[in-house]
């Protein structure tokens, strides 16, 4: 048995209650303590006379206290402040925030010891709020009170940096020699990176920063290293198991449709349905990710896709996240469909209702060729005669579990995922590693830039008479509101009373509809459809609307605490105007006081339509953690690894990996033992929720 796959409570000074509260930090076990890095590190002067103290000085030493005195600043501030000194001179310690704890133990005469940052005040040299020791109660730390670089670990409560440290002199005293290598020889030369067991030390008792930077390198490589190994091993396996269906290309059907088309492809559509077709006409399963952004016209290229496979005999599914949605891709296919009655098209949707028995009955037989739904498509008693394509919309609204049962239960579909959030190509190559990628990076030359505009809410009064004169032409808009129900806590204007505000005072001459997450799904779909049908003028919404909804007559929105809404979101929200012929606007209203992030984010709005180039800028001020929310791409946070900051490695891991799982699919080579030992119980398992 490997011991650091200890529990952490049996570690020398920790036991069950620490054990609990380092769970919180994600430390479980013996190994993830190596792997739980210092967030940064203090560098100090120790054992240096007072007298030789400098301003900015890091210092740690010890000294007696020779007066507490506990009063008024001139401001009224409360204070507390000691006087240390030793045989050289004397030093102030002031704190403004103290317990009565600390009044408690402060004894003239004693000997403490103190750490902290030198500053100076009214010609005095003083720490403010320093790090204090009883020398006399408690003992000192022998081993880092001497040391001039001492690491910070992130606490939690009751955790004290002190102990943190002692408990990593106990977790090395003890499980050093435990500690294996994780990486083959020819990495480590290549990359000169040190092995495991120093690199940890480094880390961990640093004696010199530069080298704890040079040190933690080879820990971002190693992460990314394996996370790349795994999506390798997936996608080839994938592709060497799966079989899929080998189309051919019969172009019969297809090109009915592309005479009946109203409109020229893009460049960027054709290139995409070309790398489609590749893959549905060689033997392998297709199992392709397309990126593009609202409204580059990714539905037509999939119906390209689903004709084909129709063309050879086989059933295509088309999966959207909302039944609006999927009632908008029913509409907008058989439109392009028009004149080609032969190809049967169908929506199933969620729950029990008249004529759904029917339609899963010609699913069975096979008389439906193209049927779209929602989450409805993977109940398990839906059964095809011959599913040949999955097609599944805005991706990421589905989890990788999920998204994989229509595909597990039948033979092998080819599978193409639509995304419509553009991903840096930084980060698709890893949250999507294990499929091929197409992105259509042009829009359609009928589609309008939607013209940006940022105010502040003083000027809300001229953005209504905008809204108004749009509305007068005929036109409807959209007003986005971030709450849906006046909320004691933030002062931020909510959903409902805007509603009012503009139905009964702002426009009353026009019709207007409220639309928010807390409505049953069924009225949600109502007011949306209504909207669509322009039987409202005006729509009040949460971003609800966000889940693409197409209405063509909708020129104009308004954004209300538009600082208050993700980059991406934003850009999501905009992409719901702009899709008629008539020209656009999106007004992004903000409310003071806004963070430096939330100006960078609006200005960049202003700046720029391009999806891709605001995603990147999304991911940079936010970190990919929370670029698709809480693990909603199935893969685990990085520990080490900054996806933006290390796109090198990045790279280079992919790289090492495709050729590493290309030579030794099961690493069972010599040279990759070291890979294998760790490979296998620590990623082994995940490998699973990828495959299908
Ligand atoms: P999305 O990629 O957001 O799903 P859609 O497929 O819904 O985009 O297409 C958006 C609109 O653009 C639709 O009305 C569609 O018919 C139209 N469209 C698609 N391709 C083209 C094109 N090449 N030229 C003009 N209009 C197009
Ligand atoms: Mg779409």
């Amino acid at each position: 048995m490997n011991r650091l796959n200890t529990e952490i409570k049996y570690l020398k000074g920790v036991g069950e209650f620490k054990a609990k509260l380092l769970a919180k930090l994600d430390i479980y076990t013996i190994a993830d303590f190596l792997d739980f890095f210092p967030r940064t590190y203090i560098s100090r002067k120790v054992n240096i006379p007072i007298s030789q103290f400098n301003v900015g000085e890091n210092v740690s030493f010890t000294g007696k206290i020779t007066s507490i005195n506990k009063n008024n600043t001139y401001s009224g501030k409360r204070q507390l402040s000691i006087k240390i000194e030793d045989t050289s001179g004397y030093i102030l310690c002031r704190w403004f925030r103290f317990g009565k704890w600390l009044l408690d133990e402060l004894k003239i005469g004693e000997a403490i010891w103190i750490g902290g940052t030198i500053s100076e005040f009214a010609g005095h040299l003083e720490i403010i709020h320093p790090q204090i020791e009883f020398l006399e109660k408690e003992k000192p730390d022998k081993f880092w009170d001497k040391r001039a670089i001492l690491p910070v670990y992130n606490l939690t409560a009751s955790l004290t940096t002190r102990g943190m440290r002692k408990l990593i002199v106990n977790l090395f005293r003890d499980f050093h020699q435990d500690i294996q290598e994780t990486l083959p020889d020819f990495i480590l030369k290549n990359y000169n990176f040190e092995p495991r067991n120093i690199a940890l030390q480094r880390i961990h008792f640093p004696t010199d920063l530069k080298k704890v930077e040079e040190a933690k390198k080879r820990f971002v490589f190693e992460e990314l290293l394996y996370q790349q190994l795994m999506l390798a091993r997936v996608y080839y396996s994938n592709k060497v198991i799966n079989k899929g269906n080998k189309f051919n290309l019969n172009m019969t059907l297809t090109s009915q449709l592309k005479e009946n088309l109203p409109f020229k492809m893009t460049n960027a559509q054709k290139k995409v349905l070309n790398e489609i077709i590749q893959d549905m006409t060689s033997s392998k399963q297709m199992r392709r990710l397309i990126q593009g952004d609202v409204g580059s016209g990714k539905t037509i290229v999939v119906l390209f896709a689903m004709l084909i496979a129709l063309e050879n005999g086989f059933q295509s599914a088309f999966v959207a996240p909302t039944e609006i949605l999927a009632e908008q891709h029913l509409k907008s296919i058989s439109s392009f469909l028009d004149n080609q009655s032969s190809v049967v098209v169908e929506l199933i949707k969620g729950g029990n209702y008249k004529g759904k028995k029917d339609i899963k009955d010609r699913i069975t037989s096979g008389e439906i060729n193209i049927i779209i739904g929602t989450h409805a498509l993977f109940q398990k008693d839906i059964f095809f005669k011959n599913l040949g394509l999955v097609v599944i919309d805005e991706q990421h609204r589905f989890g990788v579990k999920q998204r994989s049962v229509l595909a597990k239960n039948n033979n092998s579909p080819g599978l193409l995922y639509l995304s419509a959030t553009p991903i840096p190509r930084s980060l698709s190559m890893t949250v999507f590693g294990d499929l091929d990628i197409s992105i259509i990076d042009e829009l359609p030359p009928t589609r309008k830039v939607v013209t940006t505009i940022w105010k502040n809410n003083s000027k809300k009064n001229i953005i209504y008479e905008k809204i108004r004169a749009e509305l007068n032409k005929g036109r409807q808009a959209y007003v986005v509101c971030p709450l849906v129900e006046e909320s004691e806590k933030l002062d931020l204007l909510d959903a409902t009373t805007i509603f009012f505000k503009l139905k009964d005072e702002i426009y009353p001459e026009f019709n207007c509809a409220l639309l928010h997450g807390k409505m049953k799904p069924s009225e949600k779909d109502q007011v949306m459809t209504d909207f669509k049908n322009h039987k409202y003028d005006l729509l009040i919404s949460t971003t609800v609307i966000e889940v693409g909804i197409d209405v063509p007559n909708a020129t104009i929105m308004m954004i209300e605490h538009a600082e208050r809404f993700g980059l991406s979101q934003l850009h999501q929200l905009r992409g719901r105007v702009g899709r008629g012929s008539e020209a656009s606007f999106c007004y992004l209203i903000s409310y003071s006081p806004i963070s430096k992030e939330g100006r960078e984010r609006l200005s960049m709005m202003v700046r720029t339509n391009d999806g891709f180039l605001i995603a990147e800028k999304d991911l940079e001020l936010r970190g990919p953690g929370d670029f698709f929310g809480t693990n909603q791409s199935g893969m685990p946070g990085y520990r080490h690894a900054n996806i933006l900051r290390d796109q090198v490695f990045l790279k280079q891991a992919r790289e090492v990996a495709i050729a590493i799982i290309k030579e030794d699919f099961d690493l069972k080579l010599e040279k990759h033992k070291a890979l294998h030992n760790n490979y296998f119980p620590r990623y082994y398992e995940r490998e699973k929720l990828f495959k299908f």
